[in-house]
């Protein structure tokens, strides 16, 4: 294995441990998958991450429609959205998949997350949107997923979770974070009787400020 495909397995199984030891995920929840090339390296279905070696992840063309991998353990099962979402999105080059406690609350509820914040701006427009319902590791669960997602970079999963895009690791999971506080946010305010949005102007001038502001990627992953 060359290092840098090395150095990206490593990358995916950290930010694997650093999600859930944070309780942005928890259990054998969630997946993550990373660009490499011409293939798609994911972690495998249903395996403690504590137990992961860079050995263990999958790796699959991303031309494969049969979902073939190479790798000792058989892929997420998710495998099917994360491979579509980095066919659809060339600038793309991680996707994070969670059940984040409040992004999954505001999903079985089938709620949308609107301009409550101006925050929302990170993720690409005025909301982050609840994805029809579709059952987990299905090709219509990745159809539903890439609707929601039209010009955003992120959207929950309606009753199962939520995922992020990004250009990186680093970039994916930052959105992860900033989306499981954004959902919380939320939901609080709608406890106290709701927020005051923010309209289409304000969100405007708020994603042209995030052209010079925003999370900035230092990472040795986006060297590839
Ligand atoms: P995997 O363990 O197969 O990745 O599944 C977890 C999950 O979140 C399914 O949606
Ligand atoms: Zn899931």
């Amino acid at each position: 294995m060359k290092s840098d495909e090395r150095i990206l397995r490593e990358g995916i199984i950290r930010h694997c441990l650093w999600m859930n030891e944070t309780g942005l995920n928890q259990g054998t929840s969630g997946n993550i998958s990373a660009r490499y090339g011409d293939r798609m390296l994911i972690t495998p279905s249903a395996i403690s991450y504590d137990a992961l070696q860079p050995e263990m992840l999958a790796s699959l063309s991303l031309d494969a429609e049969d979902g073939a991998w190479d790798g000792p353990l058989k892929p997420s099962t998710e495998w099917r959205f994360h491979l579509d979402i980095l066919r659809a999105r060339p600038e793309a080059g991680a996707v994070v998949h969670t059940h984040a406690l409040f992004c999954t609350t505001l999903a079985m509820a089938r709620k949308e997350i609107p301009a409550a914040h101006y925050m929302v701006a990170a993720f690409g427009g005025n909301s982050v949107r609840c994805s029809a319902y579709a059952t987990y590791g299905t090709v219509e669960l990745s159809n539903a997923a890439l609707v929601a997602l039209e010009g955003r970079n992120a959207c929950l999963l309606a009753n199962h979770g939520m995922l992020t895009v990004g250009a990186t690791l680093e970039k994916a999971m930052w959105l992860a974070v900033e989306l499981e506080t954004l959902a919380r946010q939320y939901y609080q305010s709608l406890l106290i009787g709701g927020p005051v949005l923010l309209n289409d102007d304000e969100i405007a001038d708020t994603m042209r400020g995030f052209g010079s502001y925003g999370f900035q990627d230092i990472s040795e992953e986006k060297a590839r």
